[in-house]
C-alpha cells in the first residue's frame, strides 16, 4: 500500500440519518480488489521475506477474501500461494464455489487445499503446517499465516497504523464502526486511534462469533498486539464495544437486514458492500442510529473493509430473498 485511503462524506445518508457520516474507503487499498486484507499481509510479507520463504500458507472461507488478497502478494512478489479453503457456510449453491473470490484465486494461479471444518481454528492450522513439511521435504520454502489466537497478531499492525492514519485525517470523531471478525482489523484500529489519543468510540460489528464470544476473541487480541508493542492492554480492553445484532443466521449468511443495508448504501450513494463483511458492518450502524447509541448530529465513520468480489459468489442470495 502506498499513501493513505481516502476518508469520503456520504452526503445523502448523513441527510437520511440526520448524523454526519463519512466512510474510509478501505475498499480501494489497491492490490488485487483491495479490502483489509492488504494492510494486514504487509506485515505477513514482510516477515516471510525476511526469513527467505519463496511459498505462503493461509486458510479462510471458500470466499475468503483473505486467501485471495495473499495469492495477489504472492503473485507480485514471486512467491507461490496455497489457499486451504474451509467449510464454514452451509447449504450455499454453485456460483459459491466457483464465482467470486474463488474465480479470482484461480486467475492468480494459486494452489487448492480443502479443509472439511469451519470452525476449528487450530485444526485448520494444524493442516497448513503438515502441507508446509510435505513442502519442505520437496526443498521449497514454506511460511504459514495462522488463524487461530496462540500467534502473534503481526495483521492487526497494519490496523493500527490504519487507526493513526484515520486520527490524522479527522480529529473530532464521535463514533469508529467496524467489522470485528478474527478481531486484527477491530484490535488494530482501536490500538492506533488510542495511541493517537483519539478518544472516539470504537463499535465491532460481530460477523462471526456472538457479542461474548466476541468480546473474549478482542481481549485476547488486544492483549498479545499490545505484547507486541510492549503497550499496556488494560485501558484499550476497557474501550471493547461489539454488538452482534446484524449476525444472524451467522457467519456469511445474510439475514434481510444485512440485505437492506446493502441495498441502502448503493441505492443511497453508488457504493457497493460485500454480503459478508461490510453490509453487516453497515447494518449494525444502523442500529445504533436506531437504538440511540449514536446521536443525532454525530461525526461517524464507518470502515469499509473491501470484500467486493463475494457480491458474485453470493447471487443467488442477493436475488432471490427480497428484503
Ligand atoms: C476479513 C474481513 C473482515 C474481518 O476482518 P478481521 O480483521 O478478520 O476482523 C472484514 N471485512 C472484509 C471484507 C474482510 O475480508
Amino acid at each position: 500500500m502506498s499513501g493513505a485511503t481516502p476518508l469520503e462524506r456520504l452526503d445523502r445518508l448523513s441527510l437520511e440519518l440526520g448524523i454526519d457520516l463519512w466512510l474510509k474507503r478501505d475498499d480501494l487499498t489497491g492490490l488485487g480488489f483491495g479490502g483489509n486484507k492488504t494492510r494486514q499481509l504487509e506485515f505477513y510479507f514482510g516477515d516471510a521475506l525476511q526469513q527467505g520463504a519463496d511459498t505462503i500458507l493461509i486458510t479462510g472461507a471458500v470466499q475468503s477474501n483473505f486467501v485471495r488478497s495473499a495469492a495477489a502478494a504472492a503473485a507480485k512478489l514471486g512467491m507461490q500461494s496455497v489457499l486451504q479453503l474451509e467449510e464454514r457456510v452451509p447449504d450455499m449453491g454453485e456460483e459459491y464455489y466457483s464465482s467470486g473470490n474463488v474465480l479470482l484465486a484461480q486467475i492468480l494461479g494459486a494452489d487448492h487445499m480443502s479443509y472439511p471444518e469451519g470452525e476449528d481454528e487450530a485444526g485448520a492450522d494444524a493442516a497448513l503446517h503438515a502441507r508446509a513439511d510435505e513442502l519442505k521435504a520437496q526443498g521449497r520454502k514454506p511460511y504459514v499465516i495462522h488463524l487461530g489466537l496462540n500467534h502473534p497478531p503481526l495483521g492487526a499492525l497494519g490496523y493500527v497504523i490504519a487507526g493513526q492514519e484515520l486520527s490524522q485525517q479527522m480529529q473530532d470523531i464521535d463514533a469508529v464502526v467496524v467489522p470485528s471478525g478474527s478481531g486484527a482489523t477491530h484490535g488494530g484500529l482501536l490500538t492506533g486511534i488510542a495511541l493517537e489519543e483519539n478518544g472516539a468510540s470504537v463499535f465491532g460489528v460481530c460477523v462471526r462469533r456472538d457479542r461474548e464470544k466476541q468480546q473474549a476473541r478482542m481481549n485476547t487480541v488486544l492483549q498479545k498486539l499490545a505484547d507486541l508493542l510492549d503497550i499496556n492492554a488494560a485501558p484499550l480492553q476497557d474501550r471493547i464495544n461489539v454488538l452482534d445484532e446484524a449476525l444472524p443466521p451467522g457467519y456469511g449468511k445474510l439475514s434481510g437486514m444485512t440485505h437492506a443495508a446493502l441495498k441502502k448504501m448503493a441505492r443511497t450513494e453508488g457504493i457497493f458492500l460485500d454480503p459478508v463483511y461490510s453490509a453487516k458492518t453497515f447494518a449494525g450502524l444502523l442500529h445504533l442510529v436506531t437504538v440511540g447509541e449514536i446521536q443525532p448530529g454525530q461525526k461517524v465513520v464507518m470502515l469499509h473493509t473491501g470484500g467486493l468480489p463475494a457480491l458474485f459468489g453470493y447471487q443467488n442470495e442477493l436475488t432471490n430473498d427480497q428484503p
